[in-house]
């Protein structure tokens, strides 16, 4: 079942009530360009349906999961990320406070282009 947290950043933005530059949508994901990029592509992949983290998930979501990891290398690619081995991109799933979540909406981060970035 999918919910929504109106008090959500990610969930407004899934909703389009802040705009954002989408990436790629389908019935159970969005992708866009993350605000305050870290490297030349920068994208962030958000279940739609309101998770808080990862530490919130079951094995109903295993299938979610999985489809997050499989759709990022095609992503990845589409964005300008260069192919692997000399190119590639990273994958960041920042868990909590201490894994460093400030959005409290469970989203991977995806970056990757020439190196030096400016963080990661
Ligand atoms: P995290 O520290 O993993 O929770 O990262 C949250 C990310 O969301 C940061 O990289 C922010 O730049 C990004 N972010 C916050 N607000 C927006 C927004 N309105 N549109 C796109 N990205 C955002
Ligand atoms: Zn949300």
């Amino acid at each position: 079942m999918s919910t929504h947290d109106p008090d959500c950043i990610f969930c407004k933005i899934i909703a389009g009530q802040i705009p954002s530059k989408r990436v790629y949508e389908d019935e159970d994901l969005l992708v866009f360009h993350d605000i305050h990029p870290w490297a030349p592509v920068h994208f962030l992949m958000v279940p739609k349906t309101h998770i808080a983290s990862m530490a919130q998930l079951t094995p109903e979501h295993e299938r979610l999961m999985g489809r997050m990891m499989v759709l990022a290398p095609k992503l990845a690619l589409e964005q300008g990320c260069n192919p692997y081995p000399d190119g590639g991109f990273r994958m960041v799933c920042n868990t909590g406070t201490e894994g460093g979540q400030e959005v409290r909406h469970l989203h991977v981060h995806i970056m990757g282009g020439p190196r030096p970035w400016l963080r990661g």
